[in-house]
């Protein structure tokens, strides 16, 4: 069961996490502000507490992980989101990655696949005081009809950059991407939509997703 209990013990763990990221030199204390409010714990089993907040990936069911918390933390980051921007989240997973970017004061479209846990974290979300907007689906199609967005996360291993997910970026938006690369990991890619549409990428190291794969599954 999940609880959306949030007490001393697990507001000083959060802190401790926040502290930790901060000392081993992550510097971006609006993303660090915002991991501190979000109760990580709520998203896994509640015998995990211990877990919750230390920084490492998570299974959250159907196959699926809970991104580790300096992951999440350097994708926000690469992001460069500012207040109210539309953000386009491929891969809801557990919802945390997509609360911690509502805290940031951003409004959240998210995409998931897998139909399971699409409602297990919707259930989740609704508890929660983040605007997050949930849609199952494929996000290689992106939302067409909510676009187009300042910012394009993607939290799963991509093959390719989704023309249809460039497509529905505003000009000078960003799209960070974990792609597909020769070593069977991924390479972290910030992209910029260029007001003339050619796209600018800057690479930021290697990072080990789940695979974004194509239709929708039932599990
Ligand atoms: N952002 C998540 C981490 C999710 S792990 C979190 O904070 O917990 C990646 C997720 O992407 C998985 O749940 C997987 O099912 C989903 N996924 C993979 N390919 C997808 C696609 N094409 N469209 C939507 N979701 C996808």
């Amino acid at each position: 069961m999940n609880t959306i209990e949030d007490n001393y013990r697990h507001k000083g763990l959060r802190q401790q996490m926040v502290n930790q990221l901060r000392s081993e030199g992550f510097d971006d204390e609006r993303v660090l502000a915002a991991l501190n409010e979000v109760p990580r714990h709520v998203f896994l089993d509640s015998s995990f507490v211990e877990y919750a907040y230390s920084d490492q990936p998570f299974s959250i069911g159907s196959g699926q992980t809970i991104s580790q918390p300096s992951t999440v933390a350097f994708q926000t980051k690469l992001l460069k989101v500012e207040n109210s921007m539309k953000v386009l989240e491929i891969g809801t997973g557990s919802g945390y990655q997509a609360c911690v970017l509502a805290a940031m004061g951003t409004k959240v479209f998210t995409i998931e696949r897998q139909r399971n846990l699409y409602f297990r974290t919707k259930e989740i979300l609704e508890k929660l005081p983040f605007r997050v907007k949930t849609f199952l689906g494929d996000g290689f199609e992106g939302l067409p009809n909510y676009g187009p967005f300042d910012r394009v996360i993607i939290t799963a291993g991509a093959p390719c950059i989704p023309q249809k997910l460039v497509d529905q970026l505003k000009p000078n938006g960003i799209m960070v991407i974990p792609m597909d690369n020769p070593d069977g990991g991924q390479t972290m890619l910030r992209i910029t939509k260029m007001p003339d549409g050619s796209l600018s990428r800057e690479a930021y190291g290697n990072f080990k997703f789940v695979p974004m794969l194509t239709g929708t599954a039932s599990d």
